[in-house]
């Protein structure tokens, strides 16, 4: 049986922070607020994931209160979440996102966060797609206040 879950979030640009957009650190004269690292385009996909196999949302598995994460690399809910699934005994077939910020712009970031996506699920990079816009100026994204992120996966039975 194949299956597909769907995954968004969003974050706040905030100064002093790094900005990391799948486990990959984009220089930039700020980053996303958030508890954790903020990696909002991990977020999603773990989302997405989770979704695929009906396992909840990222905050249930990993509360934004919980002291163990604050500042914690996003890959290693990535590489949690990928273990639920599989216990669950499902594979990733593949994975694709859209990460949407108005700046920095990530295309030359793009072929490392999906070797490190790949990387922490164990999968050919061939199997993971990372695609980035901009919000063409409009609403809060357009004037740069944050980065959204949507993601879909699809995973099967072992
Ligand atoms: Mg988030």
């Amino acid at each position: 049986m194949t299956r597909i879950g769907f995954g968004y979030d969003i974050h706040a640009f905030a100064p002093g922070r790094a900005l990391i957009l799948g486990g990959v650190e984009i220089p930039a004269e700020r980053g996303l607020l958030g508890h954790s690292d903020a990696d909002v385009l991990l977020h999603a996909i773990c989302d997405a994931l989770l979704g695929a196999a009906a396992l909840g949302d990222i905050g249930s598995h990993f509360p934004d209160d919980d002291e163990r994460f604050r500042d914690a690399p996003s890959t290693i809910f990535l590489k949690d979440v990928s273990r639920l699934i599989q216990a669950r005994g499902y594979t990733v077939v593949n994975l694709d996102a859209t990460v949407v910020l108005e700046s920095p712009r990530i295309a030359a970031h793009v072929p490392r966060m999906r070797e490190t996506i790949a990387g922490a699920l164990g999968l050919e990079t061939d199997r993971v797609s990372v695609k980035a816009t901009t919000h063409e100026g409009l609403g809060a994204l357009g004037r740069g206040e944050g980065c959204a992120a949507y993601a879909v996966a699809s995973i099967q039975s072992a």
